[in-house]
C-alpha cells in the first residue's frame, strides 16, 4: 500500500479500477463459475467464491455452495483479504474475535474455515477475492494450497480483464467500440491539466444510416459490413500514429485527437473527404460513400456522455444540412435540444386535455364587414415553458408523424365548435390549417368524410388552408387529393400566397377557391411601394383565375382601405380582430353585430 498517500486514496483508486473492469455489470459468467468450482474441488472446500468488493457490498460473482448474490462489505472477511497482498487464512473462524459473530458464521452456511486470495490488478489494486470456505475448522491448509489459491485468483483476474477487452471490441471491424470511446474520453478528461494542449473528438458517418440500411437490404448485411471494413481501411490510411479509430455504430466511426490544433483539424477533414472521393467496391458493385464529419472540442462539455451526445448531434447536423462537416455549436445544440424537448412534450400535450386550445380569428367581407369565416389557430400552453408559438411547434411537428395527430386533434375540436355555433344560429365557416403531409399520406379524404358524418356537419361549413410552399413541393400527389376534397364541397385556400414563387400555370393546376396573400406583403403595405405593386399584381392574377382574394395581416385602416380599393374580397388581421378563444369570439360577435346595427 506504500504507493498510496493514505487509505482513502487507495480505496478511491481501487474503486476506480473495479469500475474500469466493467466486471460488476456481468453475471453468470461461465468461465468464472468454472474457476470457482475448480478452486473448491482442488482445495477440498464445499464453498468457493469469486467476490468483487465495491463501496458497500461484496458481490459474489461466482459461487459454489451458497446462493447469495451479495453480502454487506462491513465485517466480511474478504474485506480484510483485499487490504493485504497475501492469502488470508482463518483456520477456525469461531476462534477469531473479528469474525466469529459474522452472519455467515452464526447462521447459514456456518462458516468455520476461510482462505482467500486477493484479485489484484496490474497496478496492485485489489478489487475482490477468490476464496474457499469450509463448515468445519481446518488446520491442514498448506503452502502449496496457498499458492494454488493465488493461481486461481490470477486466473480469475485474467478472465475479468479479457472480458473487459472483449466488451470493448467491435466484432465486425475489430476496432474499439463506443463503450471504449466513452471510457477513453472520460480518462482523457480526468487526466487533463489546465495548460493541456487543445484536443477534440471527431466522428464520421461513411454513409447515412438510411443509406446503410438500403445497401444492407440490396446486397445483404454481410456485404454491407464488408463495405464498412473497407471504409475502415481507408480511414486507417490517415497517419496511423496520430489518431485511434473507434467503430461506434453501423457505418459510424469516431476518433480522439488529443493534440491537434484547429489548423490540423481542417486538414484532417479535407483528408477524410479526399479518402472517400472514389467509390468503394462492394461485391463487385462500386458504391459511392457520402461521408459526414462532426467535430467537437474536448472543452465543450465536462463529461464523456454529454460530449458523445453533442458529437452525435453535430454529426447528424452535418448530414442534415448537407455540409459534409460541422463543428459543434452550442447555440445550434441548444435549439436542437429544445426542439427535441418540445416534440416529446407535444406528444403528451395531445393526450392531455388542458394544454391545447383553438383560438379563432374572424375574416370579414371587405365591403359589408360581415364575418364570413373564422380561422382556427392552435394554441399550446406548455406546463413550464408557457405559451409556445405555433410557428415553432408546427414546423417541428411537420418533420415527424406528430403533424397527423395534431391535424386530427384540431379537426375534432373545430368540428365540435362548428356544431355549437350552428346550433346558436351562426353561419360563418371555420377555416382549418392542414399540412400538405396530411393529404400525402392517403386516406385523408375518407377520414374527413367520416368525421363530418360523425359530427353531422355539412362539408361546406369548413374551409381548408394549405400553405403554398408545401403545395409546390408535392404538387403531383397533392393535386388529385385536393380535387377529391373540392368535389366533396370543401373550400380550399392557398395560404401564405406569394411566398412560394408561384406562377400562372401552377395556380391554374391547383383546384383552390381562394388565395390568402401572405402577411409579409400586407403588414407594412401603406409605406412600401414595392409591396403595393406585388400585392396588386397578385390580386389581378388570382382574380383572373376566378379565385377569391383574402389579405391577412391587415393591421391598419390605411392598408385596409388600399386593399379594399384594389378589390380584395376579404380581410383578416389585427385591424379587424386578434385571434381569440371561442368564448371571447362570441362576445366579440355580439358586440360587432350591435355596432353594425347601430
Ligand atoms: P397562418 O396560417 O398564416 O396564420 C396566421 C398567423 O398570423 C397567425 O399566427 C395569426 O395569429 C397571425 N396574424 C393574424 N393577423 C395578424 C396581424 O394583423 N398581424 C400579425 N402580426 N399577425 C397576425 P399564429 O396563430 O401564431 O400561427 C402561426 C402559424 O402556425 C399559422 O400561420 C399556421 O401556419 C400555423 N398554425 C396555426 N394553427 C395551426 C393548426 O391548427 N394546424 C396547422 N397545420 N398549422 C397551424
Ligand atoms: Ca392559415
Ligand atoms: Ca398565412
Amino acid at each position: 500500500m506504500t504507493k498510496f498517500k493514505d487509505a482513502s486514496s487507495w480505496e478511491k483508486q481501487r474503486l476506480a479500477a473495479l469500475k474500469a473492469t466493467g466486471a460488476l455489470e456481468f453475471s453468470g459468467e461461465s468461465i468464472l463459475d468454472t474457476i470457482a468450482e475448480t478452486a473448491g474441488l482442488a482445495l477440498k472446500a464445499p464453498i468457493a467464491l469469486i467476490v468483487l468488493i465495491d463501496e458497500h457490498q461484496a458481490w459474489l460473482k461466482a459461487h459454489v455452495g451458497v446462493t447469495a448474490t451479495h453480502i454487506a462489505r462491513e465485517g466480511a472477511i474478504c474485506d480484510y483479504t483485499i487490504r493485504g497482498s497475501d492469502v488470508l487464512v482463518i483456520d477456525d473462524v469461531s476462534m477469531d474475535s473479528r469474525f466469529k459473530d459474522h452472519p455467515m458464521a452464526l447462521g447459514k452456511p456456518h462458516m468455520r474455515f476461510y482462505a482467500g486470495a486477493p484479485l489484484r490488478t496490474k497496478d496492485g489494486l485489489n478489487i475482490g477475492t477468490v476464496c474457499v470456505i469450509d463448515t468445519k475448522p481446518r488446520h491442514d491448509f498448506t503452502e502449496s494450497d496457498r499458492l494454488l489459491l493465488h493461481k486461481f485468483a490470477a486466473l480469475a483476474m485474467a478472465r475479468i480483464e479479457s472480458l473487459r477487452s472483449i466488451g470493448f471490441i467491435d466484432r465486425v471491424t475489430g476496432l474499439l467500440n463506443h463503450h471504449r470511446f466513452l471510457e477513453d474520453v472520460e480518462s482523457l478528461l480526468a487526466n487533463r491539466t489546465p495548460d493541456a494542449p487543445p484536443a477534440f473528438l471527431g466522428a464520421i458517418d461513411v454513409v447515412s444510416q438510411n443509406r446503410y440500411n438500403e445497401i444492407a437490404k440490396a446486397v445483404g448485411v454481410q456485404h454491407a459490413q464488408q463495405l464498412v471494413l473497407k471504409a475502415k481501411e481507408r480511414l486507417q490510411e490517415i497517419d496511423p500514429s496520430g489518431v485511434v479509430l473507434y467503430h461506434i455504430d453501423h457505418a459510424r466511426f469516431a476518433t480522439i485527437c488529443p493534440r491537434l490544433s484547429l489548423a490540423n483539424k481542417e486538414r484532417l477533414i479535407r483528408r477524410i473527404l479526399e479518402l472517400f472521393s472514389n467509390p468503394i467496391d462492394c461485391n463487385g458493385i462500386p458504391i459511392n460513400l457520402e461521408p459526414s464529419i462532426g467535430i467537437i472540442d474536448l472543452t465543450a462539455a465536462d463529461n464523456a456522455p454529454q460530449l458523445f451526445r453533442a458529437l452525435m448531434a453535430t454529426l447528424d447536423q452535418a448530414r442534415e444540412n448537407g455540409t459534409l462537416s460541422a463543428v459543434y455549436d452550442p447555440a445550434t445544440d441548444q435549439s436542437q435540444q429544445r426542439s427535441f424537448a418540445l416534440l416529446s412534450a407535444l406528444h403528451t400535450a395531445l393526450e392531455t386535455a388542458d394544454q391545447l386550445d383553438l383560438h379563432y380569428q374572424p375574416r370579414v367581407d371587405t365591403k359589408s364587414g360581415k364575418v364570413l369565416s373564422v380561422e382556427a389557430l392552435l394554441r399550446w400552453t406548455h406546463p413550464t415553458l408557457g405559451l409556445i408559438s405555433p410557428t415553432e411547434f408546427i414546423s417541428l411537428a411537420e418533420k415527424t408523424a406528430l403533424i397527423g395527430k395534431i391535424t386530427v386533434w384540431v379537426l375534432h375540436k373545430a368540428l365540435k365548435q362548428v356544431v355549437e355555433w350552428r346550433a346558436a344560429g351562426h353561419k360563418f365557416k371555420v377555416a382549418i390549417n392542414i399540412s400538405a403531409h396530411d393529404i400525402e399520406r392517403g386516406g385523408f379524404v375518407s377520414f374527413l368524410k367520416d368525421l363530418f358524418e360523425t359530427y353531422q356537419v355539412p362539408l361546406e361549413s369548413v374551409e381548408l388552408e394549405f400553405t403554398e410552399n408545401k403545395l409546390i413541393q408535392d404538387v403531383a400527389t397533392v393535386r388529385s387529393e385536393l380535387l377529391r376534397l373540392r368535389k366533396l364541397g370543401l373550400d380550399i385556400a392557398i395560404d401564405d400566397f406569394g411566398t412560394g414563387y408561384c406562377n400562372n400555370a401552377y395556380l391554374k393546376s391547383i383546384p383552390a377557391t381562394a388565395v390568402k396573400i401572405d402577411q409579409s406583403f400586407v403588414r407594412e403595405l401603406e409605406s412600401h411601394n414595392k409591396d403595393q405593386i406585388i400585392v396588386r399584381s397578385m390580386i389581378d392574377l388570382a382574380h383572373s383565375l376566378g379565385l377569391t382574394v383574402v389579405a391577412e395581416g391587415v393591421e391598419t385602416a390605411e392598408s385596409f382601405n388600399l386593399l379594399k380599393n384594389w378589390g380584395v374580397d376579404q380581410i383578416q388581421g389585427y385591424f379587424i380582430a386578434r385571434p381569440m378563444d371561442a368564448r371571447r369570439l362570441s362576445a366579440w360577435l355580439e358586440h360587432n353585430a350591435q355596432l353594425s346595427h347601430s
